[in-house]
């Protein structure tokens, strides 16, 4: 297929991951970007950690030096949101009516902060997913003392560690028994939780929360099991939607997140996802997975943009190995492999990681997956450990407090 024009739904990592592969194997078809946000991609991790630390600066932590977005030559629209999509005639309608047309059409609109209904409109409610929302955050934390965060989930415990570290009181709650039970599995959930209790944030965990309430703001907070937690501020970690409601009507397969094969394609040969709004089947995963993590989003915007170009035969498969990190309280949390529900897990230190707490997944003796916290270079041992027996790698685990 001849391309003359590409466009990318959505200016953010994958979109210029793909971007970059696209100019990197010589395509020089014209090349537009549609942004929402007010900004060219930039990075989204800091403002959980550095930034809520330290306070949003004039602009946000941009990917690129502000030469390599030009370099690009593309036609960033920037401010402008997709809001449908005709594929017989191949055009994107934006929300001030322009309409644009392409020959291959990547979707990269990623995901949006879960929020509740029936908290809209009310006060000192915030979510993190944008450098507005930070922004918000920031100013709405003036002149307030106790924080209650409602999910701990990776956003809401960066959140608490931010926080804390600034002196505010946090009570951090979840409905699952410990922090990131879900990602990282309840036994070294319970080791993050003891490391935010350790850090003073009241850690509510195994409760739904089933009240807000207060006037106009909200004061308080009620859980399932009948505890309160008085707050002045309150943010929401719930999660992440993905964006794709401008689809609707497209004939896009939507099953949550855009649906397509492990190289990106959708069932529309001139139409790819990549990044948090992609559901791909995925290799390593054996099946369906949308992975919300900066890893996966900058290396499948870049095999997507790849494959958009490659000749019959060569496409790349757009998810690795998982992999992600995390932030808290200066360490720096890392998993890489795939634990799955009924695998055993170690904790302890032991001959891969020099003594640094480390978590060991394993099923039938063989290592599936790995954390680690407080080793930012141990990555690539963890790698080579996956696929091993567990007793040759780690054969005296010895127990840490992590
Ligand atoms: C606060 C925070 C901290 C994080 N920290 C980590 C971390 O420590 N480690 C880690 O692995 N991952 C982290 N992540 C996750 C990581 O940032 C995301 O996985 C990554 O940003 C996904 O990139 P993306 O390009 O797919 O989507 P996004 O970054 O969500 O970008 C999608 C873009 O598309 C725009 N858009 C949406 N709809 C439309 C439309 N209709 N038209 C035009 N534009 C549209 C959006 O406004 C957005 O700018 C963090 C995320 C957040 C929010």
């Amino acid at each position: 297929m001849t391309l003359h024009r590409v466009l990318v739904a959505g200016a953010s990592l994958a979109g210029l991951a793909a971007v970059e592969a696209l100019r990197r194997g010589g395509c020089d078809a014209e090349i537009t970007v549609v942004g929402e946000e007010h900004w060219l991609p930039y990075d989204r991790p800091p403002l959980s950690k550095d930034l809520l630390c330290s306070g949003p600066g004039e602009h946000p932590p941009y990917l690129r030096e502000e030469s390599a977005y030009s370099r690009l030559n593309v036609n960033w629209i920037i401010g402008r949101r997709c809001t449908s999509l005709d594929r017989l005639a191949r055009t994107v309608t934006l929300d001030d009516g322009s309409k644009h047309s392409y020959d291959v059409l990547l979707i990269a609109t990623g995901a949006r902060a879960r929020t509740l209904p029936e908290l809209d409109g009310r006060e000192g409610v915030h979510a993190l997913r944008t450098y507005a929302d930070l922004r918000r955050l920031h100013a709405g934390l003036t002149g307030v003392k106790s924080v209650a965060i409602v999910g701990g989930g990776f956003i809401g415990c960066e959140v608490a560690s931010s926080l804390r570290q600034r002196g505010f009181d946090v009570t951090l709650v979840d409905m699952l028994p410990t922090l990131l039970a879900g990602p990282l599995g309840v036994k070294v959930g319970e080791f993050v939780t003891r490391l935010h209790r350790e850090h003073g944030v009241r850690v509510m965990c195994g409760s739904a929360v089933v009240e807000y309430t207060g006037g106009q703001r909200i004061e308080m907070i009620r859980l399932a099991d009948g505890h309160t937690i008085d707050a002045d501020l309150v943010v929401l970690g719930l999660g992440a939607i993905p964006n794709t409601e401008w689809l609707t009507g497209s004939g896009i397969r939507i099953d949550d997140g855009v649906v397509c094969d492990p190289y990106g394609r959708t069932a529309d040969p001139r139409i790819f996802a990549a990044g948090d709004v992609a559901r791909v089947d995925a290799i390593p995963y054996g099946g369906p997975v949308r992975i919300e993590h900066w890893t996966n989003a900058s290396l499948q915007g870049a095999a997507v943009g790849a494959n958009m170009i490659a000749a019959p035969g060569h496409l790349r498969a757009t998810v690795g190995l998982p992999y992600f990190w995390s932030e808290q309280y200066g360490s720096r949390l890392q998993y890489v492999g795939l634990h799955r529900r009924g695998d055993q897990v170690e904790i302890g230190a032991s001959a891969i990681d020099d003594g640094v707490p480390l978590a060991v997944y394993h099923r039938d003796g063989i290592i599936t997956a790995a954390a680690s916290l407080g080793h930012p270079r141990l990555l690539q041992r963890l790698r080579l450990a996956l696929g091993k027996p567990v007793e040759t790698q780690c054969p005296s685990l010895i127990p840490v407090p992590w």
